[in-house]
């Protein structure tokens, strides 16, 4: 079928999101398979969510990494607001992690290098993820990582203040909650708090509980002790990232990154 874009045929939806749905199709140009963002009609009138938008392209577009999904093209037509990415052919991690948990664990670190890598290129361009989750995440079929959804992303030099909750609240850090800004720890956090579910399958707090993320320095029970199969020092790692203090966490990619590097892949 046709969509609104006469150089794009869709293929089927990828997925849907509060501002839009992503499909994927096929660039009658180029003949190539591509994933299509597309945004609401209804919301072409609100402001905020054509500068989130706005913001997502030009990451997308500023960000050029092996660990990144590239941006091909975007635009406006037929009022209809889009964007054109990479097609990436695997899952995200959310469906990783049910499918192998076993396998999963062992190459776990490895996934996790990657994604840094990725997360790293954008921290040292000013950018912000600030959404950082497992469906946010995919593994092609070669195992390269993505990072994609650069939706809530934001220039670290941005002083617009857009201070609302927008992210899913079990990946969000602590001081998000109590009007913080973002900042690259808070990307750590979601990191820690993606491994940690990744691991042990299971959320790092109850989630009818708010204020137990806040409880003693915001460690949750170690991911040893609810799966045995991860590796004390993978526990650790990702434990570290969750201090309710983000100075005790990482003090950036890179440092978390040595500490991967240091403990695997294996
Ligand atoms: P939300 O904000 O609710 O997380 P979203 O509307 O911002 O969602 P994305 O997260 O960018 O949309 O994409 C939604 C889903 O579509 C992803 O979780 C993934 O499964 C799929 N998807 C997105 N981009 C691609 C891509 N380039 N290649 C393959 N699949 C993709
Ligand atoms: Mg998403
Ligand atoms: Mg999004």
């Amino acid at each position: 079928r046709d969509g609104p874009l006469h150089r794009y045929r869709i293929i089927k939806e990828l997925g849907k999101g509060g501002m839009g749905r992503v499909y994927k199709a096929v660039d009658s140009r180029l003949k190539r398979k591509v994933a299509l963002k597309m945004l609401h009609p209804e919301l072409n009138h609100e402001p905020k969510v054509l500068l989130f938008f706005k913001r997502e392209v030009q990451s997308i577009a500023s960000l050029n990494h092996s660990n990144i999904v590239q941006l091909y093209d975007a635009g406006m037509e037929k009022g209809c607001f889009y964007m054109v990415m990479e097609y990436v052919k695997g899952a995200t991690l959310d469906r990783l992690a049910l499918r192998q948990p076993d396998n999963l664990l062992r190459s776990m670190v490895a996934i996790w290098h990657q994604a840094c890598q990725g997360l790293k290129f954008a921290h040292d361009n000013g950018i912000i993820h600030r959404d950082i989750k497992p469906t946010n995440i995919m593994v092609n079929k070669s195992r390269t990582v993505k990072i994609l959804d650069f939706g809530l992303a934001k220039q670290v030099s941005d002083t617009n203040q857009t201070q609302q909750l927008w992210g899913t609240p079990t990946f969000m850090a602590p001081e998000l909650f109590l009007g913080d800004r973002a900042s690259f720890q808070t990307d750590i956090y979601s990191m820690g708090a993606t491994f940690y579910v990744l691991a042990t399958g299971e959320e790092p707090f109850d989630k009818g509980n708010a204020s137990a993320k806040f409880a003693g320095h915001g460690l949750p029970e170690p991911p040893h002790s609810k799966n045995p199969k991860v590796p004390e020092a993978l526990s650790d790692t990702i434990l570290k990232c969750f201090h309710l203090d983000p100075n005790n966490r990482y003090k950036s990619v890179d440092e978390l990154i040595a500490r991967l590097r240091s403990i695997g892949p294996r």
